[in-house]
């Protein structure tokens, strides 16, 4: 059985990943957290996650390395050196960095992308979400994910279309960029819904997250997949074969 450890493992998304690993046939090899050793938890490991600080990022990368052991990270608020650390790593050990391990988000981006792409700038792209009331960053991590996958498909960068307020203006929509409403209240997980709107018709494609464990899941079986692999930096979108 493959042997998972974590990192962060004293956090709210490590213990939600400990809980899942047996449930989807793998061995929990043990987690790391602040002042434990991160290198003997990689050496004792077939692969890790590691959703834990980016101030840790540079330390669990190493041992990750040092041992040759595959690395998902989940952490999320990585700048680009922090990316360039993944890239510099990546060449010796496979790893997948990704701010959203749901298999459902991501597969919803997939679809976003191809339905912006073979639908034409005539169709408006706008994104609304949902979070509880307690969520402090509006728009949501995710709903900038699903945006950058509707700018992909349009062959633009997202700072280039996104469109975060409209309250001052009183202009038209400008076309082929992309809005956003962010909705906050109750004890909502996640709701995102990405809109295209026609002349006269609508799609709708959304996603409806009913707990934290459904990006424990998508993480146990995305090192399940990690495992093994030769280096190289692979997606959530390789793990779904899209
Ligand atoms: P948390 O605060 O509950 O847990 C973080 C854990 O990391 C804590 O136990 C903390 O002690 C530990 N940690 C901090 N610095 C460390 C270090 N230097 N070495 C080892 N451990 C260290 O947070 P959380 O809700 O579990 O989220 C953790 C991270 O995962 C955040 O960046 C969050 O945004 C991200 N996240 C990603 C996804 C996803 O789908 N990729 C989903 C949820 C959360």
């Amino acid at each position: 059985m493959t042997r998972i450890g974590i990192f962060g493992s004293r956090g709210r998304m490590g213990a939600a990943i400990a809980t899942v690993i047996p449930m989807l046939g793998a061995t929990y090899a043990g987690g790391a957290d602040v002042g434990d050793d991160s290198a003997a938890l990689a050496g004792a490991s077939d692969v890790l996650v590691d959703f834990s600080s980016p101030t840790a990022l540079g330390e669990h990368l190493t041992a990750a390395r040092l041992a040759g052991t595959p690395i998902l990270i989940g952490t999320t608020g990585l700048d680009g050196s922090h990316q360039a650390m993944v890239d510099d790593a990546a060449r010796e050990i496979a790893i997948i960095q990704a701010a959203n391990t749901s298999l459902g988000i991501n597969f919803l981006a997939a679809m976003v992308e191809q339905a912006a792409a073979r639908l034409g700038n005539d169709w408006d792209v706008e994104v609304v979400e949902m979070h509880h009331r307690h969520k402090v960053d509006a728009p949501s991590g995710t709903a900038l994910l699903l945006a950058q996958a509707a700018a992909n498909g349009r062959g633009k960068s997202l700072p280039e279309l996104s469109r975060f307020d409209r309250f001052d203006s009183t202009d038209p929509r400008e076309p082929g960029t992309i809005g956003f409403a962010s909705l906050r209240g109750g004890s909502v997980a996640g709701d995102h819904m990405v809109v295209l709107a026609g002349e006269g018709e609508r799609i709708e494609l959304g996603h409806r997250a009913e707990s934290r464990e459904i990006f424990a899941r998508g993480a146990v079986k995305a090192a399940l997949w990690l495992a093994g692999k030769s280096a190289g930096r692979y997606s959530m979108a390789d793990v779904l074969g899209l």
